[in-house]
């Protein structure tokens, strides 16, 4: 008998599946993102439907590391070990390495190289600028594991630099106003902070407390974001007219109560949808993400070269449905515990 053709490469969902615990490397006895504590996690970022305490080995970006220890303390888990983005590492015979995923300081994109095949696990991701992380890379794959948190054609993002000029539009109109912006305590809200430095603003700008800690991890971390206090404390005067930052859920709790009259803003890709809006009382809707839009999905699914799509969590039939229109193959993984409402 004769060899006729080389052995193919076994395909990616032999050696990389959704388990129990998450989305899981079997050579490499690891998982990705795991919803609960596993032995051994690879981390894309440090958001809690990603990040969770309890692992045995933590493999991530030093970022990524950091923002873990300040949310679940220095021993959430037994050992963290930092790869810095694009440098290689060898887990049982599994090529590992990060490339920048765009969503938020320390994200990563992780990609697998294993018996001839490559995949690459996005984590959540963007291609919008952020000044406060490295810009996404696109890494050419055979397997391209995506979120879909707003995969429905009506989701397209603004550029940020816009709604901030919104913004600041608005306060030179209603200068006796206080502007209470809703932003998630992680990454957004440190992102509009630096975008409004970037449109030249330059006063303090103050912050409700859940968000202090993460906003001083991020200016220790080397991101410049200016003259930022805690509301807690400050000179209600000195406030007066200005800009506060508070996580999402403050905005409809008495703690507005302390500004007179705030002008209730909110920051997130879900600002798209009018309904939204209203629910939350916001008077000024600013339509900032961290996610990719439905144009930059279908843009980077492209760039990738995959043959195969997997899709983690969000509107994934959708997406899914449109793939196979333009005649690339893509399956849900419906992994579970992934929840991007809170962007
Ligand atoms: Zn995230
Ligand atoms: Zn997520």
């Amino acid at each position: 008998m004769r060899m006729t053709h080389m052995i193919a490469s076994p395909p990616v969902e032999t050696w990389l599946y959704p388990a129990e615990a998450g989305l899981y490397c079997a050579p490499g006895q690891f998982y990705i993102d795991p919803h609960r504590a596993v032995d051994r996690a690879v981390i894309t970022h440090g958001h809690s439907d990603h990040a969770r305490a309890g692992h045995g080995a933590v493999l991530a970006t030093s970022e990524t590391i950091a923002i873990m220890k300040v949310r679940y303390g220095e021993t959430s888990a037994g050992t963290f070990q930092q790869l810095a983005l694009g440098e290689p590492v060898n887990i049982n015979g599994v090529g590992v390495r990060l490339a920048p995923a765009g969503h938020i300081l320390g994200s990563a994109q992780i990609v697998l190289d294993y018996d001839g095949k490559r995949a690459v696990v996005s984590g959540d991701y963007k291609r919008a600028y952020d000044p406060t992380c490295a810009a996404f890379d696109v890494v050419t794959c055979d397997v391209f594991v995506t979120e879909a948190t707003f995969a429905l054609p009506v989701f397209r993002h603004e550029p940020a630099h816009g709604e901030v000029a919104k913004l600041l539009a608005s306060m030179a109109a209603e200068p006796q106003r206080t502007h209470v912006i809703g932003a998630y305590g992680l990454g957004k809200c440190q992102r509009m902070i630096a975008e409004i430095r970037n449109a030249g603003y330059d006063k303090p700008i103050y912050l409700h407390g859940a968000v202090v800690a993460l906003t001083a991890l991020y200016q220790s971390l080397g991101i410049n974001l200016g003259d930022v206090r805690s509301v807690a404390g400050a000179d209600g005067d000195a406030i007066a007219g200005g800009i506060v930052l508070c996580p999402p859920s403050a905005l409809s709790d008495r703690w507005t109560r302390r500004f007179n009259d705030p002008v209730l803003a909110f920051a997130s890709g879900w600002m798209r949808v009018r309904g939204r809006a209203r629910q939350h009382g916001v008077e000024l809707p600013l339509i900032v993400s961290d996610h990719a839009d439905w144009p930059d999905l279908i843009a980077t699914i492209s760039q990738t070269n995959a043959e195969d799509v997997w899709v983690t969590h969000g509107r994934d039939d959708a997406l899914v449905h449109h793939l196979a229109t333009l005649g690339r193959k893509a399956r849900a993984l419906a992994l579970v515990g992934r929840d991007d409402e809170a962007e």
